[in-house]
């Protein structure tokens, strides 16, 4: 997830596309970079870090330009370093793009720029893109906007795309598919096109929210033309914006939490997206493909991360157990790095974190290399020092979280795992036919399945109502469920500051029960798979004990409902998927609780996103 800015028109595009990056630095930061059209040919200034640095690289540069397209990064082909930064330029220098999204088929793409002789600078798959956009101006004669549509109609994938030529001065192309793209047109004829409105409001409020295969070119002063990729006109219908530049950012959410958490189903889909193929039953994890053979001879695999990454982990070995077969251990960092583990070459070690930076998980993947045993990373962050330091990978392609506490990283994790998992156990052959591709299926669709958890939300938001005065609680779950619901308490603890507990619903005999009376509120995740019958007589002996008890439970589900205060339907889902379905009620409850006690939502106090300190 990047952030784009382009402008065209009377102003000075610098000061326009520099304050506009400003504002989407929220969407990628690691960084960032400028194209000015100026005296017939186009400059590009970009570089590793931050808007701020890009900024201080052009201080007494010539940046007078009416024309140009900026770029804020998040990684997703390629190390973020400044030759990978945007804007790429295109072989002859003539095309310059900046992009939003992913390629699928960007090696497909590439074999046919290889044996054109192109050579190509970076390892992003946007550099692709703009040489394949220029092999077709040039193969066919047409000028840059209708070689974006016929080229566009050859791309699988993702992308927002803003890009200038300079056999075209003072114009802009705009296409977009699955990313967002705005168009802003100013009083006097210019535009100024970004990833969100909030670059465009202080000009304008006057929008036109770009459609998926629509391609646009804008000339200062003149009419808008957006066509569909076969060339067909299309009459733009325009918005006015009553948004502040707060909302906006959020995307009209109260905080950066609940955006994140409403943004899973689209994160979800991008963790799979271009891994998973349900048409030929297939599941490719490009990062690990050539480990995948020393995976499956090892001995054991341990999964070391910190607090929601390590839940992720439990879940991790769930799954990885059940479909694969491979033995899992799942570690705190911090404790596995002082403690003098037994590893041995024949182990596997996976670290999990958001950020790539955790700090204790980094010191526990160091001192397993030490010992000679593989090394495998989940993040998020691309060429994060996690990323770096193993030996090979699968990134989530969640995209930025802003929020403290993590939500769409989480369920990125777990959709990894389960995506490792499958893939294991379908080389392995301890999957049997059916329950892999039933599986398969499943996942393809869980981003809707989430879609459908999310509109439990204000059911969610009245029982928050019911308990946000309760100075404890307590989160139980089985199986694979279990894990959710030390997440589950986590997300409470984290945000609203209320003491709670998560504990294997079993185990609450063996101590939680004597807490239970009729001011404890128990959540319980009682789904129809997995051990059903005995979370039902767990939750008897809690009501018997006059416990208040939330439930998770399958669509249509009588028998919990006749006993639980109250119910939460999620759809009927396979065990393995259940995990994804289950946190986002947890996700909502403890996010409404938290609005409900004025807490700041997104910088819980005493917390960092990125724990880079042990
Ligand atoms: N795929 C492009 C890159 O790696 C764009 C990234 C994005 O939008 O997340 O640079």
């Amino acid at each position: 997830m990047c952030g784009i800015v382009g402008y065209t028109g009377k102003e000075q595009a610098y000061p326009i596309l520099i304050n506009g990056l400003k504002k989407l630095e929220y969407r990628g930061y690691d960084s960032a970079g400028i194209a000015l059209e100026q005296e017939n040919k186009i400059v590009v200034y970009k570089t590793k870090g931050k808007v701020s640095d890009l900024e201080e690289m052009l201080k007494g540069k010539n940046i007078s330009s009416h024309t140009g397209i900026a770029h804020t990064r998040w990684a997703t082909h390629g190390e973020p370093n400044s030759v990978n930064a945007h804007p790429h330029l295109s072989a002859s220098g003539k095309i310059a793009i900046v992009h939003n999204g992913i390629i699928e088929n960007y090696d497909v793409l590439k074999d046919t720029l290889i044996q054109d002789g192109i050579a190509l600078k970076s390892e992003t798959d946007t550099e692709i893109l703009v040489n394949f956009i220029e092999k077709v101006k040039e193969e066919t004669g047409k000028n840059l906007f209708e070689a974006t549509q016929l080229a566009l109609k050859r791309v699988i994938g993702a992308y927002a795309i803003v890009l200038m030529d300079i056999d075209m001065p003072g114009t802009l192309v705009v296409a977009r598919k699955g990313s967002p793209l705005v168009i802003g047109l100013g009083r006097d004829g210019d535009y100024i096109v970004a990833s969100d409105a909030s670059p465009i409001i202080e000009k304008t409020k006057t929008v036109y929210y770009l459609d998926d295969d629509e391609v646009g070119i804008l000339m200062p002063g003149e009419e808008m033309v957006i066509t569909t990729l076969n060339n067909e006109r299309i009459n733009p219908k325009l918005t006015e914006l009553d948004l502040t530049i707060e909302e906006l950012e959020k995307g009209g959410f109260d905080y950066f939490m609940l955006k994140e958490i409403y943004e899973q189903p689209k994160s979800v889909y991008d963790s799979m997206r271009g891994r998973i193929n349900t048409e030929q039953k297939i599941i490719r994890l490009g990062g690990i493909e050539p480990y995948e053979n020393h995976i499956l001879e090892s001995d054991r695999m341990i999964i070391v991360g910190c607090g929601t990454s390590w839940h992720a982990g439990l879940v991790g070995e769930y799954l990885i157990e059940e479909l694969a077969r491979i033995p899992v251990e799942v570690e705190y960092g911090s404790e596995f790095r002082y403690r003098n583990p037994v590893i041995r070459p024949r182990d596997v070690v996976v670290g999990i974190s958001q950020s790539g930076e955790t700090a204790d998980t980094l010191a526990a993947l160091k001192l397993a290399k030490e010992k000679g045993a593989l090394l495998l990373g989940i993040c998020n962050v691309v060429g994060s020092s996690i990323a770096r330091e193993t030996h090979a990978g699968v990134y989530t392609h969640a995209g930025p979280e802003i929020g403290v506490a993590s939500t769409k990283a989480f369920t990125a994790q777990v959709t990894v795992l389960l995506l490792m998992a499958l893939r294991l156990g379908y080389l392995k052959g301890t999957i049997d036919r059916e329950r892999y591709e039933k599986l398969l299926y499943e996942l393809e669709k869980a981003p809707e399945l989430i879609e459908k958890v999310l509109q439990t939300d204000l059911q969610v938001q009245q029982i928050a109502r019911v308990y946000k005065n309760a100075t404890n609680f307590l989160y139980l779950g089985r199986g694979v469920n279990f894990p959710v619901a030390l997440e589950g308490a986590l997300k409470l603890k984290e945000i609203s500051y209320i003491h709670a507990e998560g504990y294997p619903a079993a185990e609450m005999k063996h101590g939680p029960i004597a807490l239970i009376d009729e001011n404890m509120p128990v959540l319980v995740i009682a789904t129809k798979k997995g051990n059903y019958d005995k979370i039902v007589s767990n939750i008897r002996e809690i009501k018997a004990r006059k416990g208040k008890i939330i439930a998770i439970v399958t669509e249509g589900d009588k028998q919990v409902a006749e006993l639980a205060d109250h119910i939460i339907e999620i759809p009927e889902a396979s065990e393995e998927l259940s995990p994804l379905l289950a946190t986002i009620p947890l996700q909502l409850l403890a996010y409404h609780i938290a609005v409900m006690l004025g807490r700041d939502v997104d910088k819980p106090r005493n917390l960092a996103k990125s724990v880079t300190v042990e």
